[in-house]
């Protein structure tokens, strides 16, 4: 099947087309076969596959893989390129995909809709793999509108669930990450991704799974393995050990069902942007969000954003600064405050009643206009572009927006997220924006960052832009990422998450008794190492 047929079919999202055209100069599929791996192998895994789902679902010849190797992390050396992609469409054909995977050894990489952007889209950890495409699978099969629950499949998309849920009028909302439209709640889910509104902590709101194990047996987590429960949805622990976290950030199994909660939809919603003036507000900002969000007066796990990265989202670098500069404070500032921006833009929202809001309100606007900060709303921000994104996302509604990050910098569309954990406190997230500003600065990126705040935590999420389209832009921004890992790992700072280009690092920095654990299990219930190998480090 031609990548035109693909994309008819929809099974190639505009944006992951466009990708693929652009990447086509860089993505250099080495036909590096998997450790253990002969090219008859190789060739057997991929005519059974054929023989399982059609021929015209199985790829296994470069250009035909292309799509699936497009990344915009850094990989200077092409080790995330696929050698194959297939695409089943029920569970039996995943199980059979499975046993054949075991009996050629030929390791598989699963994805949901493959958009994990910044950390390696559909491309594996290492070489030699087939991506498993798990779009096909793309049926909503339970909306439960009394309890606020689903259950759907790896290939449901964000926007899919949504329209579904405005189609039938039934008053939830989806929580989503910034790029919900083409992305998916189980591969967001999977991978411990974040939103912004009450539920956005994504796993927190997940209930029950149902995995394809690595030895081809179907597991329902939870009440799902209960025949006749009708609450697989609706508690999340079952009995006996709790292991749905085994399946996240892992390679232990593929998931094919998931359940989530839906929040219902509050009568009052209020958006607020708080505006800070300097940089140095950092810690002020932390300590006076901190209270109100342990105590959920704030809600939403809410978005702290750098004027740089706000910028990034619409304007290219030399709007700001001539290429070649430095990007100076200054000058983001003069910029900032032309678009309505400060140095720090804080966006929460409250979520109730009238009166419940009114209540509240005012106790939130106290405590932070006490750090310094301006507190407003739509009434004062208008149809500015960045309130209206962020006042979207609060709501679980969908733009693609923050995409414009990828043109800030040259024509190349490179980024790579380095995303490292705070205690949510001023000291740790002024200490973690010093360290980040000088390493990014010695290797000449900017600090285009954000925080989540979190409950108790921070993610620090950098965003590292570079020219991917420049061969020795790239290899600095590789070069910048590993020193940003090593060195905020030393001072504790280590990554809730990450991309294919810097598992291995991450994990050595969370121990070897962390690791020798991960390879136990990984040796139990996978001992012909098909599923995923190299994903969170684990081989
Ligand atoms: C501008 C921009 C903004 C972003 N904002 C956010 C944000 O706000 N929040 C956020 O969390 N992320 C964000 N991202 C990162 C990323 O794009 C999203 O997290 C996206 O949801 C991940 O892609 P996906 O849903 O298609 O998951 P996939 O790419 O399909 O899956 C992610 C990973 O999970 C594993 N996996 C997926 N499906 C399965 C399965 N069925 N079984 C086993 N393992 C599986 C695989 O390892 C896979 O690589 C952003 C990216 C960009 C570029």
């Amino acid at each position: 099947m031609s990548e035109f047929e693909l994309n008819r079919r929809g099974l190639i999202g505009a944006s992951v087309l466009g990708a693929a055209m652009v990447g086509l100069a860089s993505c250099d599929n080495k036909g590096t076969l998997a450790p253990g791996v002969s090219k008859a192998d190789f060739a057997g895994a991929i005519k059974a596959m054929r023989s399982v789902v059609g021929d015209e679902w199985v790829f296994g010849d470069p250009e035909a893989v292309m799509p699936w190797g497009k990344v915009y992390v850094p990989d200077p050396n092409g080790r995330h390129v696929p050698l194959g992609a297939v695409c089943p469409r029920t569970v039996e054909e995943v199980q059979e995909i499975v046993r054949i995977a075991n009996k050629y050894k030929q390791p598989i990489w699963p994805i949901s809709t493959g958009k994990n952007m910044g950390y390696g889209m559909a491309a594996p950890a290492t070489p030699g793999q087939i991506v498993l495409d798990l779009k096909r699978m793309n049926r909503i099969l339970e909306v439960d509108a009394d309890l606020g629950t689903c259950l759907i499949e790896p290939g449901v998309t964000y926007q899919q669930l949504k329209d579904y849920l405005d189609d039938n009028n039934i008053p939830l909302w989806i929580d989503v990450p910034t790029v919900g439209p083409i992305a998916s709640p189980v591969g967001n889910t999977l991978d411990r991704g974040v939103g912004y509104t009450p539920y956005g902590e994504h796993f927190t709101f997940q209930c029950g799974m149902e995995v394809v194990l690595p030895n081809a047996e179907i597991l329902r987590t939870g009440m799902g393995s209960i025949e006749g429960s009708t609450a697989w949805q609706a508690f999340k622990w079952g009995y006996g050990p709790y292991v749905d976290g085994l399946f996240t950030q892992s390679n232990f199994g593929i998931v094919t069902k998931m359940g989530m909660w839906l929040m219902p939809r509050p009568p009052v919603y209020k958006p607020f942007m708080i505006r800070h003036d300097n940089m140095a507000d950092v810690p002020k900002i932390i300590e006076a969000m901190r209270p109100l969000r342990v105590s959920s007066l704030v809600a939403n796990c809410n978005l702290m954003m750098s004027a740089s990265y706000q910028l990034a989202m619409f304007k290219r670098r030399n709007e700001i600064v001539p290429d070649g500069q430095p990007l100076d404070d200054a000058s983001v500032k003069k910029a900032a405050k032309a678009n309505g921006l400060g140095m720090w833009n804080t966006y929460f929202a409250l979520y109730g009643t009238e009166q419940t809001v009114a209540a509240i309100e005012p106790i939130i606007r106290a405590q932070l206009t006490a750090s310094g900060g301006e507190v407003l709303t739509a009434a004062e921000m208008g149809d500015n572009p960045w309130f209206h994104h962020h006042a979207t996302l609060m709501e679980g509604g969908l733009n693609l927006d923050e995409i414009g990050l990828l043109r800030w910098r040259g024509a190349g569309g490179g980024l790579a997220w380095f995303a490292p954990v705070a205690a949510a406190k001023g000291a740790e997230a002024e200490g973690q924006t010093k360290l980040a500003r000088e390493i990014l600065d010695k290797h000449g990126f900017d600090y285009t960052a954000a925080y989540a705040i979190g409950w108790r935590d921070l993610h620090h999420i950098i965003a590292l832009l570079y020219d991917k389209s420049d061969p020795e832009q790239e290899k600095k921004a590789d070069a910048c990422y590993q020193d940003l890992v090593t060195t905020f790992g030393k001072k504790g700072w280590a990554s809730y998450r990450t991309g294919v280009n810097s598992m291995e690092l991450v994990a050595q920095q969370y121990g070897q008794t962390n690791r020798d654990f991960n390879k136990l299990l990984k040796n139990a219930i996978d001992p012909n190492g098909v599923i995923a190998p190299g994903k969170s480090g684990i081989a």
